[in-house]
């Protein structure tokens, strides 16, 4: 299932939730970094057959798992990924997220458990209770609005609505921004706020699409329907059976229905018509909704501020732990878990009832494809029976469906996808015909921005189908070091600062470049020279220059090049010495065996240094940092480290041996005495010097504009005046250099102009008498 992939691909996979409601599963991949999305189940299948794809991907590759919410079909394989597979990243939820999900799995593991009568194979069971007691120690708690980073995977939890603890999730990897919904809802309800859209936009958005184009009826509309119909079937004697998951739309209804019994005792026989909640987990749950209250709404939180009693302790609605102690005489409201009616409680009632026409299915959350909550709506004839696969069971009860799952609905959906301005939108958790529907509605919605860069793509993969994006995204750089200075000074010189410097840091953005000096055909561009370093953890960029490099990135393990060079020479080491000071003036002198600097300077009084063993070496300079000279009777050896000033100057120095034993001072030298005292009072010297020294100057100098330009520039010899000019062409930029007044004559870009002058400005300092 994997494809060839670039450094600059996005890849989504969807293991589950694909074209499909249940086992929520979905991987990213990006940057050599992978995230899985959800766990779930599918709830219309069993066993193994009820994961996702679990085979179709390699799952030791996972570093992060974010679970949306603790519904079964988000998050109930959990424990099977982390216990029963190769899988070893870490995991991340909500607190709340995290004190449901583990009641609610044990729950799950008890219901699947292979128990004595079970009639599942004993593979079928995906895992243990010791599984999941294992797997849940492990699992992190993530705070809604807190953003965690795990080697270079930032993510942020946002409010989703739809049930307690309910997340989306923001991850960020190295600029790429994707928002997950999970299952979220726009409807604020009498429990929980609606889903927040995140402060920041998102260039991919994985949305779920479970209404599909669909359009809910206004809340208060289903409020009074429900009451309604409740009402009409209990006053005629009948039984409401109203299947739910055991938590979440669950605690939602029941404060409808305490609300209206309230308000409605009379007519209702005096509160005589009770109202049960059956789960084995719903008194462990009000615990958990009473500590989080804080997490719900306004309205709830005041109401337990108000009353300082748990908001889901109800005045009519009692709690069963199983039918045991249920005593069924006459009319009731029986909300059940499960909510699909494929076993349990709610099933066992609805068998129970069914046959009798007064009483009432009313469901009330989403159905799934292959539940019997799904099939019952068709109405049929007859029902299977759970425990009994021979035996049917006639349904002739009434069978309504109002809608209080919280899913956003079209209208709701189109508002939030838009305010998050992804040009990239991935449906997942929807059936094939309802997210076929939101996909032609979406594009419909966007066609305006066909062709333009922000044009929207939708994408409604099956599962195991990579989807796969370019991403080409702005690199944002920080510059550090001394090269905010040389940004800032052309920022002055050009356009204002649009970022204000922080802590002597700015950050400029760098578009895919390896390296940032480059070419621009706008001038306000600002071009500095340095080095990209990115940090493979944490995707950081930063922009050093060359010489900051070690200090700002101590972690580098930077290598020091040292060049060494060796000239045969046939000169003496004392006219090595005059041709090196003229340049460089008063050059540190290491060693010298036989006096002839202290000669040349007339300080007698320097004693040669004992400590000299280099079999032959007769002295050793130093210039400029760390350049050697090593000068023997017949060789000079040039010694220094690789960097940019060291290169150039060594290139200088070595260019000035080369030229030693031919230059017409070095004949008058040589024919000279040894002991001549060395001052710019000889006339000689002075004299042979001017000549040659200009056409020298202007080879070291032509010879730094081929070094930084490579074939980019072209020497001319002007025939008319004689002068040594330049041209140097680089795209639509090109130059003009008199070499003889080292001058720029002509350039029709002001940064390529800039770096022109500052290499004149190098070579002239290079090439100047410093003595
Ligand atoms: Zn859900
Ligand atoms: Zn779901």
């Amino acid at each position: 299932m994997t494809s060839q992939v670039s450094n600059t691909s996005f890849k989504f996979i969807a293991l589950g939730a694909g074209n499909e409601v249940g086992r929520s599963c979905h991987i990213l991949h990006y940057k050599g970094k992978t995230i899985m999305l959800d766990a779930g189940v599918h709830p219309a299948y069993q066993g193994m057959a009820s994961l996702p794809f679990y085979d179709d991907y390699d799952l030791s590759t996972v570093d992060i798992l974010l679970i949306s919410h603790f519904h079964l079909d988000h998050a109930a394989s959990l424990p099977y990924v982390m216990q029963r597979t190769n899988f070893k990243g870490r995991v991340f939820m909500t607190h709340p997220t995290k004190a449901i999900y583990r009641w609610l799995l044990r729950d799950f593991v008890r219901v699947t458990s292979i128990g004595e009568n079970s009639i599942l194979d004993k593979d079928e069971n995906l895992y243990t209770d010791e599984d999941l007691v294992e797997s849940f120690d492990k699992i992190e708690t993530i705070d809604f609005h807190s953003t965690v980073d795990v080697n270079g995977i930032k993510f942020t939890a946002f409010h989703a609505g739809h049930v307690l603890g309910a997340a989306m999730f923001q991850i960020e990897i190295a600029g790429l921004k994707v928002l997950f919904t999970g299952d979220y809802s726009r409807e604020l309800d009498r429990h929980l706020n609606s889903a927040e859209v995140p402060p920041s936009s998102s260039d991919i958005l994985i949305v779920e699409s479970t209404f599909g184009t669909a359009t809910h009826e206004p809340r208060l509309n289903r409020e009074k329907k429900l009451t309604q119909v409740i009402h009409s079937t209990v006053a005629k004697g009948g039984r409401v059976l109203m299947p739910v998951f055991a938590l979440g739309r669950a605690q939602e209804l029941m404060l409808i229905l305490e609300e209206y019994w309230s308000q409605h005792a009379e007519e209702l026989a005096g509160n005589q018509v009770p109202i049960y909640y059956a789960s084995d987990l719903a008194r462990k749950c009000m615990n958990v909704f009473q500590t989080y209250v804080n997490m719900m709404n306004d309205d709830i939180r005041k109401k337990f501020r108000d009353s300082q009693t748990n908001p889901f302790i109800f005045k009519h609605i009692s709690y069963l732990k199983n039918l045991d102690e249920f005593q069924d005489f006459g009319p009731s409201v029986m909300l059940a878990s499960p909510g699909m009616l494929q076993s349990g409680i709610s099933r066992d009632l609805l068998e129970k009832w069914c046959p009798e026409e007064k009483n009432l299915v009313l469901v009330t959350g989403y159905s799934v494809e292959g539940t019997m909550a799904k099939y019952i709506m068709l109405e049929p004839d007859t029902i299977p029976s759970v425990n009994n696969p021979d035996v049917t069971i006639p349904r002739r009860c009434q069978v309504e469906e109002i809608s209080f799952a919280a899913h956003v609905d079209f209208q709701e959906n189109l508002e939030f996808i838009e305010k998050i301005n992804a040009t990239n939108i991935i449906l997942v958790h929807g059936e094939s015909n309802p997210m076929g529907r939101l996909k032609s509605a979406l594009l419909s919605n966007f066609s305006s921005l066909k062709g333009t860069p922000e044009e929207v793509h939708v994408y409604n993969p099956r599962n195991s189908i990579d989807v796969i994006l370019e991403y080409k995204g702005k690199k944002i750089a920080r510059a550090i070091g001394n090269i905010v200075d040389e940004i800032q000074k052309e920022n002055i010189e050009n356009i204002p600062l649009e970022t204000p410097f922080e802590d002597g840091d700015k950050k400029e953005e760098v578009e895919n470049k390896e390296e940032s000096e480059s070419r621009s055909e706008k001038p306000e561009d600002v071009i500095v020279s340095g080095i990209l370093v990115s940090d493979d953890k944490n995707f950081d960029l930063n922009l050093v220059a060359l010489s900051d490099l070690r200090e700002h990135h101590t972690e580098l393990s930077s290598t020091l090049l040292k060049e060494k060079q060796m000239i045969a020479i046939n000169c003496k080491p004392e006219l090595i010495y005059w041709h090196i000071r003229q340049m460089y003036g008063d050059v540190a002198v290491l060693e010298d065996i036989d006096n002839v600097t202290m000669q040349l300077k007339q300080d007698r009084d320097r004693k040669p240094s004992d400590s000299m063993d280099d079999g032959g070496v007769k002295l050793v300079l130093q210039i400029i940092g760390d350049i050697k000279i090593f000068v023997t009777d017949s060789m000079v050896t040039v010694e220094w480290t690789q960097d940019l000033i060291g290169d150039t100057v060594a290139d200088s120095i070595i260019a000035i041996l080369m030229s030693v034993d031919s230059a017409p001072a070095s004949v008058k030298m040589s024919s000279k005495s040894c002991s001549h005292e060395h001052n710019n009072e000889d006339g000689h010297l002075e004299q042979l010097e001017s000549e040659n020294n200009k056409s020298w100057k202007v080879k070291q100098v032509v010879e730094l504009f081929r070094e930084q330009f490579g074939q980019s520039f072209e020497l001319a010899l002007d025939n008319k005046t004689e002068a040594i000019k330049g041209k140097i062409t680089m795209g639509k930029n090109n130059a003009e250099i008199n070499f003889s007044d080292m001058k720029v004559l002509e350039c029709n870009s002001k940064p390529l102009k800039g770096r022109i002058e500052s290499i004149l400005g190098i070579g002239a300092d290079l090439v100047a008498t410093l003595c």
